[in-house]
């Protein structure tokens, strides 16, 4: 079993800062008081959803985002000073792995904005970087075409990846973070409790 406070540790060497939350409402507090007065954007992000953190932080930010404001969010959110989103895993040796359809979600990860949050759940955390890998293709991109209504093989079942060709395939890219890019700042929000897919 993957371990919340090894994998901290680690992220903390590769130079991310990391902070533990035992419940994604302690954790929504945090992140509700250190962004303000900015503008925020999020990609895909069940987790967030989960949290709550859109309708808190939009109370006192401009807020960007696709699932609550349509399609047009989407560009816009990739201009913000602040981006927020998960992971498909996150290895306890610290890569983060995001599989994308539409790229916005892990470009944002990659540049463009002045600070990247990743809200990440205890269910995100595997053992090592090859589980990682196996985690986003068989575990979350299938539950996430499922709950998309996707006509893929996966989507049937979400059991795993079927590697198709098909035209609804939401697996476009992957993008692993080796550690934090340069530039800007990331910080890693784990929280002790199993959240988004
Ligand atoms: S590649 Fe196709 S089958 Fe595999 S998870 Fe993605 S959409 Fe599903």
């Amino acid at each position: 079993m993957p371990d919340i406070q090894k994998t901290a540790e680690n992220l903390r060497e590769l130079g991310y800062t990391v902070r533990i939350f035992d419940t994604k409402e302690a954790a929504a507090d945090y992140l509700d008081g250190a962004i303000d007065q900015t503008t925020v954007g999020f990609g895909g992000c069940q987790t967030a959803q989960q949290m709550g953190l859109y309708e808190r932080l939009e109370k006192h930010n401009e807020v960007h985002w696709h699932w609550v404001k349509g399609e047009g969010e989407r560009e816009l959110a990739m201009n913000t000073e602040v981006y927020i989103t998960s992971a498909n895993a996150l290895a306890e040796s610290g890569e983060i792995v995001n599989i994308d359809g539409a790229g916005n979600r892990v470009s944002s990860t990659l540049f463009g904005h002045e600070k990247v949050y990743f809200v990440v759940g205890r269910n995100k955390l595997t053992e090592d970087y090859d589980a990682a890998l196996w985690r986003a293709r068989n575990v979350a991109a299938p539950k996430r075409a499922q709950s998309m209504g996707k006509k893929t093989p996966c989507a049937i079942r979400a059991d795993r990846c079927y590697d198709c060709k098909s035209p609804e395939r939401i697996c476009r890219g992957l993008v692993v973070l080796w550690g934090p890019m340069m530039g800007f700042e990331t910080e890693i929000v784990l929280i002790d409790e199993d959240l988004g897919m």
